[in-house]
């Protein structure tokens, strides 16, 4: 038998890796000084302005309206008179040309829209460039292979647009909630009114170049800009004929109540503490990446973010040895570097919050683990939170936290699972990670979310419709359900 020669290499094995700064470049975007709002296809001077930041360094990146309700009015009004004056009418095949001609370009336009986001947002340029913009020019896409179908989706029910619909998203996902919320509006013949969150106004306002470059028609899409005063006036506009809104469950509560007895329609995608739930005979580093997915993406500011862990108990110790190793090596920091994985925290007052209900959870008695890892100075920025030993009765455990904060809880029996996973006021998602198949079916059978994933997490097509039971909402957005909102029907 020969003898294996092991040679004592010169360099050592690496121990950590190390990354050079792989900055993607600003340039592609041009910012103004100031941005008006995009009414009936022209920019309206705002009477009033506020400024929007970067979250990552707090730099002032430009001067936005903040619409009053006058100024709401004005382009309820375009969009009605778009509405009645053509775009209605318009064949399904021509209304289907502009959302075609849409989706193209913000394709073509991808880099400068994903910069925009993560300079606007504080999101991982990966990310935005990854998922956020493929995602939203495949709803267009998507959408605009309705417009022309919408009998054959509601055979003999003689689908009909809704009129005007007015839409409030939050500063998450600003371009693709966007994207949700257009395409489908548009491809019924509907006109809209959409106000972005105050926070991230600028791949909205970037977006009105896009409407612009389509030649849409004026008025058919209209942007106003500004805080939760400019959402309630559009809420409460009487010539406004269907509220689309996704945000907190408080404000979409408020809405409720507010449009109760009006007769308006409303589609509502709300908050949600999805239980992501791991079996003994899970891959278990599959899982890992997924559990790591479901609540590191995007910061955590997910509302279908997989938040509360439940871990079978005979894989406890393993599992979240195996989880600690891997946030150690995820790299928080500029949102612009190719190579970050979590970014900023969107806002100040966003950070308070997950600071205060992490500091809830230490008193109840959690045990929290952060990995090491150095947070810039300047802007907002929280570090990937685990909590175990957490009880089904902490906050932590009960509401949603909106940040890169994992509450770990275990079961012994699938039953307990199911019964943990429901114990919840929201409906939102859920995960569960096994190697059988018939587990999958009977859980997702008993979970009560309205998106149930499988050895998998945060997987998102238009094809596929998502929305939310109980606090999380009603109403499905994607797919064929997501017409529907905004369609009425002769029956
Ligand atoms: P909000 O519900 O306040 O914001 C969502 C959108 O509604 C924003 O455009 C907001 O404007 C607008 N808005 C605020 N008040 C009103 C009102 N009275 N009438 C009409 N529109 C209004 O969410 P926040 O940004 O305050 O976030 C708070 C919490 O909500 C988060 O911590 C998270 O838990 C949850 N959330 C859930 C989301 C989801 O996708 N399900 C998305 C975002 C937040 P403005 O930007 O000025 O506030």
């Amino acid at each position: 038998m020969t003898e294996v020669e092991r040679r004592k290499s010169a360099t050592p094995a690496p121990t950590s890796w190390d990354y050079a700064p792989a900055p993607e470049s600003r340039e592609v975007v041009t910012l103004r000084e100031r941005y008006d709002h995009y009414v009936g296809g022209e920019w309206l001077a705002p009477s009033e302005t506020y400024t929007t930041i970067s979250p990552s360094s707090e730099e002032s990146l430009a001067e936005i309206g903040q619409a009053s309700p006058e100024e709401v009015g004005l382009a309820v009004a375009a969009a009605r008179d778009a509405f009645a004056n053509g775009w209605s009418a318009l064949p399904g095949a021509e209304r289907a040309k502009y959302l075609f001609r849409i989706a193209r370009i913000l394709q073509e336009r991808a880099r400068e829209f994903a910069v925009l986001e993560s300079l606007n947002g504080g999101k991982p340029i990966k990310e935005s460039r990854d998922v956020d913009l493929p995602l939203a020019a495949a709803h267009f896409f998507y959408y605009a292979g309705w417009a022309d179908k919408l009998e054959y989706a509601f055979p003999n029910r003689r689908p009909k647009p809704v009129g005007v619909a007015g839409q409030i998203i939050p500063w998450n996902f600003p371009l693709l909630m966007l994207a949700w919320k257009i395409a489908p509006a548009l491809a019924c013949g509907n006109t809209v009114v959409l106000k972005p969150a105050e926070t991230t106004p600028l791949s909205a306002l970037l977006f009105c170049d896009v409407v612009r470059q389509a030649e849409l028609p004026p008025g058919v899409v209209n942007i106003v800009t500004g805080d939760g005063r400019t959402g309630a006036a559009l809420v409460t506009h009487d010539d406004v004929d269907k509220i689309a809104f996704t945000g907190s469950t408080e404000v979409g509560k408020a809405i409720q109540r507010e449009l109760a007895g009006s007769g308006k329609r409303l589609t509502l995608e709300l908050g949600g503490k999805a239980a992501n739930v791991i079996f003994d005979d899970a891959a278990l580093d599959q899982a890992v990446e997924g559990i790591v997915n479901g609540i590191y993406f995007n910061q955590g500011h997910v509302c279908c973010a997989g938040s509360r862990l439940l871990v079978q108990e005979s894989i406890y110790e393993q599992l979240i040895g195996k989880l600690k190793r891997r946030l150690s090596t995820l790299r928080v920091g500029d949102p612009l570097d190719k190579n970050t994985d979590v970014g900023a925290i969107n806002s100040k007052l966003q950070l308070e919050k997950i600071e205060e209900l992490v500091a809830a959870g230490k008193e109840e008695g959690a045990e929290i683990y952060q990995p090491p890892c150095t947070l810039p100075e300047k802007g907002y920025w929280f570090a990937p939170t685990v909590f175990t030993n957490v009880a089904q009765s902490y906050r932590i455990a009960q509401e949603e936290i909106f940040g890169p904060v994992l509450s770990v809880l275990t079961f012994r029996t699938p039953d307990e699972a199911v019964e943990k996973a429901n114990n919840t006021m929201y409906g939102l998602s859920a995960g569960v990670w096994t190697e059988k198949g018939s587990r999958i079916l009977w859980m997702a059978e008993r979970l009560r979310a309205g998106v149930v994933w499988a050895n998998t997490y945060n997987r998102f097509d238009p094809a596929s419709p998502f929305g939310g039971y109980r606090e999380s909402g009603f109403g499905r957005e994607g797919g064929r359900h997501g017409l529907e909102p905004y369609l009425k029907f002769d029956e």
